[in-house]
């Protein structure tokens, strides 16, 4: 699977070098040279696993479906959230300082309650 489109309902067979990627940054990962672009692609649906042929330069509304199994593949990429994970563990730092911060003054509490009991006695 794909981890940088991870909705990726396609996988497209690049002109280049003639093998299986699910987008362009997979090619770019595994390969050293540049993806060449052509007119006609060759994809292959991952809902029916059956290969068709595209005219890139002719591409229209019908053309975003399968022509076998009416796979909507021409979709907007849903793309890895680094930034919501970056998010959840701030909130748990920010509630472990909460928790540090009440200990802190109930531990003073103690303190000015020892330093008054010992001026009484
Ligand atoms: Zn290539
Ligand atoms: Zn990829
Ligand atoms: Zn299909």
């Amino acid at each position: 699977m794909c981890k940088h489109v991870l909705n990726a309902q396609v996988a497209i067979r690049s002109p280049c070098c003639r093998k299986w990627f699910d987008c362009a940054a997979c090619h770019a990962e595994s390969e050293t040279h540049e993806l060449q672009k052509a007119i006609e692609m060759v994809f292959a649906c991952k809902k029916c696993k059956k290969c068709f042929r595209k005219d890139a330069a002719e591409f229209d509304e019908a053309d975003e479906f399968c022509p076998h199994c009416d796979n909507h593949f021409v979709i907007e990429a849903i793309e890895p959230q680094m930034k919501l994970e970056v998010e959840g563990e701030d909130v748990r730092k920010d509630s472990r300082m909460l928790r540090d911060e009440r200990l802190r003054s109930k531990s003073m509490e103690r303190e000015i309650d020892e330093i008054l009991m010992d001026k009484a006695g």
